[in-house]
């Protein structure tokens, strides 16, 4: 499967705002973003200022881009996600970001068990995770509630994992979900709520530019 693999801090600075892709680095002076706030390339400081004269459509594009950036997904899948909340019942964007926090990666990621959804990912592709007791090293595989999530025996030797309870220990764990620190397991208890869903995510915005 596809992936961005340029710097993550360009889409930050396109974005015009912190999206805290990295982990603790987006918290210190080294974030790019508060040294280089302005968009990346030859023309991105002359961009800055602009957003009041935003046509409807560059808003709805831009809510769609910052989504897909957010959960690192490449446009098709991105878009075949929105197909499918489209036909779910209910809200079709509260569905749409339901399905994106289902994401095996992101599972890992709000578990605290990785520092960020792109070291996740790569957790989970390297096949240091098991769902329900068997091997699964797809990060878009969505789970549903009841999923448990645990680290591979074989992996638990090795130095990243040893240090993990430490470090989890100190991440958040989202509400609709528990996990053991100390076994580096967790489980998916209900489909996450929309307050319980990042805020500044203007699903809204999306479902209007799918929708032209
Ligand atoms: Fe974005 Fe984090 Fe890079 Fe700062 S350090 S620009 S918040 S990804």
């Amino acid at each position: 499967m596809a992936r961005y693999t340029d710097s993550v801090c360009k889409l930050c600075r396109r974005e015009g705002e912190k999206l805290y892709l990295k982990g603790t680095r987006c918290y210190s002076p080294k974030c790019a973003f508060e040294k280089r706030g302005f968009a990346p390339g030859q023309h991105g400081k002359a961009r800055q200022g602009r957003t009041d004269r935003e046509s409807d459509y560059a808003r709805q594009l831009r809510a769609k881009q910052r989504a897909r950036r957010v959960y690192g997904i490449m446009e098709r899948q991105f878009r075949r996600y929105f197909s499918v909340a489209l036909h779910q019942r209910g809200v079709t964007g509260t569905n749409l970001l339901q399905t994106l926090e289902l994401r095996m990666d992101n599972v890992v990621f709000r578990m605290g068990l990785a520092e960020n959804r792109s070291q996740a990912r790569q957790l989970v592709n390297h096949g240091h995770f098991k769902l329900n007791g068997r091997r699964a090293d797809i990060p878009s595989m969505l789970l549903k509630p009841g999923d448990t999530i645990s680290v591979s025996e074989t992996s638990k030797s090795l130095p990243f994992f040893k240090e993990l309870p430490d470090l989890a220990e100190k991440r958040p764990c989202a509400v609709w979900m528990d996990r053991d620190v100390k076994s580096m397991s967790g489980r998916v208890l209900r489909l996450p709520e929309r307050a319980e869903i990042d805020g500044s995510l203007t699903e809204q915005l999306i479902v209007e530019y799918y929708s032209r």
